[in-house]
């Protein structure tokens, strides 16, 4: 399988990465290799469309496609988190003129205005003056009246409500968990089959993330959580959530519907700024490119919504629907690596950025200068690749951050390590360079760069790792575990005097 990651020392995929949610329309292996080529990073598994038992043999095919393609490609298990939804409707969708009444009830429905969720306490913890939401925010009532075993509402939006779809309740404080018994099963599912990313769905507070991450960590597994942003409860403790999780996604479907739709947009900044401060990747998720379920091409605002998404400083755009269940998941993940690439021209050339001062970002002293020079000296130098040794991830993190325009190879001990880097901005990471001895990876970058046309006798490479050969992972000296404390700039040579470069 061809993938080459540079043509003639040009980029072939862009620099923000790409989020492609699996379903009916891509689960086949050749259908993920051929969203892998056109620049899919990352495999989202919703998990309140499917089950460990229908995702494993995806997880299984994105592994065999990955590497097929010598390529790390990272899965995302989307957890369900306490998401409500309208149990079967008599036959399956009822019109909601406005206001006709309907009833939340307890027990089984006797009429088709007599609804039921997948919460039982719904009908006590919701109170007079409440706002329903439901079909997505395309319908609305109003509570009106409560007694003992139901609920009456009153329609002040009119449309079409179906079975299984979603309910949002804005200013609804409720007790549910945020992990119910099916999240912590998928995440003990995601943790055992070395998922590396999960996500938690309506997050409302910090301890939540600690929660989760505690289950995946209990479990073996060093996957990265990452915070869904959707409720107005997340907003008012952003900083928090996002210093306690690996990373977040703007998930603007149920946000919009939680919130005004209007502040969509201005959310959406502050929760990338929030991202850059705390150093974490962040994802911009939903109707990115919603007219390619139907259509090969997107409408002009699509096109510049996923161009905003990467100029406000996101590190990926995610695509749902477009690529679970639409006509073109294909040219959607071509698209958005279109648009991408001709985003990033308008950053092309720019110096690593240092206005946004991280508040935090778990690096030592030393690496963290290390890191800031490393980009400085790359674009002073015009240097063709950083190539920075990882153990964690977090130095590749800490040069994404600064927006290098400079691609970063991020090499690593670890499997796990290099699949994280799949969510990183302008990180490639790349399987099977020496990341034990510094003399081995600079032959090894040199043989690379000159393999994949992306540098010739005479340009020059950065090269980032650590003196102090700490003990790695599988009992190896590692470069990059502990403090990264060696830049070396490397002038390229001929690749046949430099051996295989392995
Ligand atoms: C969203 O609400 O935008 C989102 C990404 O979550 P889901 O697709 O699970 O509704």
């Amino acid at each position: 399988m061809e993938s080459k990651l540079f043509h003639d020392g040009r980029r072939r995929w862009a620099r923000t990465k790409i989020v492609a949610t699996i379903g009916p329309a891509c689960r086949e292996p050749q259908q993920i290799k051929d969203l892998v080529l056109a620049g899919a990073d990352v495999f989202r598994l919703n998990m309140a469309h499917g089950s460990p038992e229908s995702y494993q043999p995806i997880v299984d095919a994105v592994r065999e496609v990955s590497r097929e393609a010598d390529r790390p490609i990272a899965i995302l298990v989307d957890l369900a988190g306490p998401k409500i939804r309208l149990q079967e409707i008599e036959g399956g969708s009822i019109f909601c003129h406005r206001d006709e009444e309907f009833f939340f009830v307890r027990d089984d429905p006797a009429s088709a205005h007599e609804l039921t969720s997948t919460y039982p306490p719904l009908v006590d913890e919701l109170t007079k003056g409440d706002v329903v939401m439901l079909a997505d925010g395309t319908v609305s009532m109003q509570v009106e009246e409560k007694t003992a075993d139901r609920v009456r509402m009153r329609v002040t939006q009119q449309g079409t409500i179906r079975t299984r779809q979603g309910i949002n309740l804005p200013d609804v404080r409720l007790s549910a968990p945020a992990i119910s018994v099916e999240d912590y099963q998928h995440a003990i599912w995601a943790a055992k089959a070395g998922i590396d990313y999960v996500s938690l769905s309506f997050v409302r507070s910090p301890d939540e993330v600690r929660t989760l991450n505690d289950i995946i960590r209990s479990n073996g597994s060093r996957a990265g959580v990452i915070a869904k942003i959707e409720k107005r409860e997340a907003l008012n403790r952003l900083d928090e959530i996002i210093a306690a999780a690996d990373g977040a996604m703007v998930a603007r479907g149920d946000l919009g519907v939680e919130i005004d739709v209007a502040r969509i947009p201005l959310e959406q900044k502050r929760i990338v700024r929030a991202c850059q401060e705390y150093q974490k990747p962040s994802i911009i998720a939903t109707q990115m490119l919603d007219s390619m379920h139907e259509s090969p091409r997107p409408t002009r605002a699509e096109a510049t919504d996923v161009a905003n998404a990467i100029l406000d400083g996101a590190d990926a755009c995610m695509l749902s629907g477009e690529t679970a269940i639409g006509k073109f998941p294909r040219e959607a993940v071509e698209m958005m690596n279109r648009i991408a690439l001709a985003t990033e021209e308008l950053i092309a050339g720019r110096p690593p950025r240092d206005a946004i001062r991280p508040r935090a970002d778990n690096l030592q002293e030393i690496t963290r200068a290390v890191v800031r020079g490393a980009g400085a000296m790359a674009h002073a130098l015009h240097a063709k690749l950083v190539v920075v040794a990882s153990h964690s991830g977090r130095t590749a993190l800490a040069l994404s951050q600064q927006r290098n325009w400079t691609p970063t190879i991020g090499v690593s001990t670890s499997e796990s390590t290099l699949c994280k880097m799949c969510l990183y901005w302008g990180v490639t990471p790349l399987r099977g360079a020496p990341a034990t001895k510094i003399e081995q990876l600079i032959r090894h970058a040199n043989a690379w760069a000159c393999a994949e046309g992306v540098a010739r006798p005479g340009d020059r490479l950065v090269i980032v790792g650590g003196s102090h050969l700490a003990a790695g992972p599988e009992g190896a000296a590692d470069l990059a575990a502990g403090v990264h404390d060696i830049v070396i700039v490397h002038e390229v040579e001929a690749p046949a005097s430099t051996g295989s470069g392995a």
